[in-house]
């Protein structure tokens, strides 16, 4: 994490886990909002009684509705795109500006009473840290220069001695730091939770070994997932299945320590060779694996079917001294649900990608097999 800002080096991890947090951050903001418009407008008797019923108390009700009236378009925009991690953060800067801005404002109108509005400065430094959920370094900068701004305002408009303002100065800038310090912390609890659950969960769906998924997390969501989706959208999708031939000899000749390098360069040839989350390999059993490609119809599966193949039976795996020949063999079912007909369950996939896969074992082992499913 980089230490500063709080925030995953890694932009896509960092992404993860805003989309993770979203609905959450989200709560939060309409709860905050709704509860400073409520303290902003409040706050408007205050300055009736301070001025009585002139214009420039109705200026300053104008600025406190203005501060409102953006919150509350915020909390409208937040129901418009709840899944938009970019409208989240805009709202939650563009409401803490406003507030910060309505504030020094209503501070400088009213001049004569800076040291009471100190309390209230330190209060809005605590809610830019804490309660708005945003980006660290956007509430760190939102709240410093209104800090250094509401300061300038005392010095330039206020009736405070040198050393009043001193020490207001002071306790405002300790209030930044304790508020800096809270939510940092807050920023790095969430993400190690978040890590955690992230590791954990990558434990469970992960084969040890190899990396690639397991076969629970296959029957349990991945195939039944793609599946609804190509059904649901009209699309192709192809499994592939593929078994490494007589491994049982690659064992016996170089050790289970040789069979496992074989077993680790073949799937890192398949998850090198599929694209990046949109296909999805499975170690299936010992030596056994499934591919799933969605998207994809019966000639571009046998054709990675075949590059896999051919890259395998071509590039011997090391092992200490040794080079270790392997080779696989593969059955390719593919279905496409933009035919109306189409309706396939699992079962019947992976059974006849199996059957494809001992076809071509029988056909001599080193060979793909294929078939489009009616
Ligand atoms: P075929 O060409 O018919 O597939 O022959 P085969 O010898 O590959 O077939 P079989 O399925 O009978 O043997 C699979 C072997 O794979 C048996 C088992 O010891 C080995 N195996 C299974 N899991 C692992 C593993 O994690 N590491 C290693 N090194 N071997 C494994
Ligand atoms: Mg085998
Ligand atoms: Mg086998």
């Amino acid at each position: 994490m980089a230490p500063l800002r709080s925030e995953f080096r890694n932009a896509d991890a960092e992404r993860r886990f805003q989309l993770h947090h979203l609905a959450d951050t989200q709560a939060q903001l309409r709860i905050a909002f709704l509860f400073c418009s409520v303290f902003y407008l409040g706050f408007a008797v205050t300055d009736v009684m301070w001025m009585g019923y002139t214009a420039h108390s109705a200026l300053l009700v104008g600025a406190r509705l203005l501060v409102v009236i953006i919150a509350l378009t915020s909390l409208l925009l937040l129901r418009r795109f709840p899944r938009s991690l970019a409208m989240t953060r805009i709202v939650a800067t563009v409401t803490e500006v406003a507030a910060c801005a309505g504030f020094l404002l209503i501070a400088a109108w009213r001049s004569s009473e800076f040291s009471l509005h100190a309390i209230s400065m330190a209060i809005l430094i605590v809610v830019l840290y804490i309660y708005i959920p945003n980006r660290l370094m956007y509430a760190l900068a939102v709240a410093v220069t209104a800090t250094i701004g509401f300061v300038l305002l005392a010095r330039l408009l206020g009736s405070m001695r040198e050393v009043e303002l001193a020490t207001m100065a002071t306790l405002l800038v300790l209030a930044n730091v304790f508020g800096y310090v809270a939510a940092r912390r807050y920023q790095v609890l969430w993400r190690d939770e978040f890590r955690a659950q992230t590791v954990l969960k990558n434990l469970s769906v992960r084969d040890p070994l190899t990396g690639c998924y397991n076969r629970r997390h296959l029957h349990e969501q991945l195939l039944e997932t793609e599946l609804s989706r190509a059904q649901r959208y009209r699309l192709s999708l192809t499994v592939i299945m593929c078994d490494l031939d007589h491994f049982k000899n690659v064992n016996d000749s170089f050790g289970h320590d040789g069979g496992d390098a074989v077993l680790l360069a073949f799937a890192g040839l398949m998850q090198a060779m599929t694209r990046d989350s949109i296909d999805s390999v499975v170690r299936y059993g010992g030596e056994e694996f499934l591919l799933i490609l969605p998207e994809t119809d019966l000639r571009g599966g046998v054709q990675l079917a075949e590059r896999l193949r051919q890259a395998l039976a071509s590039n011997p795996v090391p092992h200490g001294e040794r080079m270790i020949r392997a080779t696989a063999s593969f059955g390719v079912a593919s279905i496409d649900f933009a035919e109306p007909e189409s309706l396939t369950a699992q079962q019947t996939m992976i059974a006849t990608a199996d059957k494809l896969l001992y076809a071509a074992k029988e056909g001599g082992r080193n060979q793909v097999c294929a078939l489009q499913l009616p």
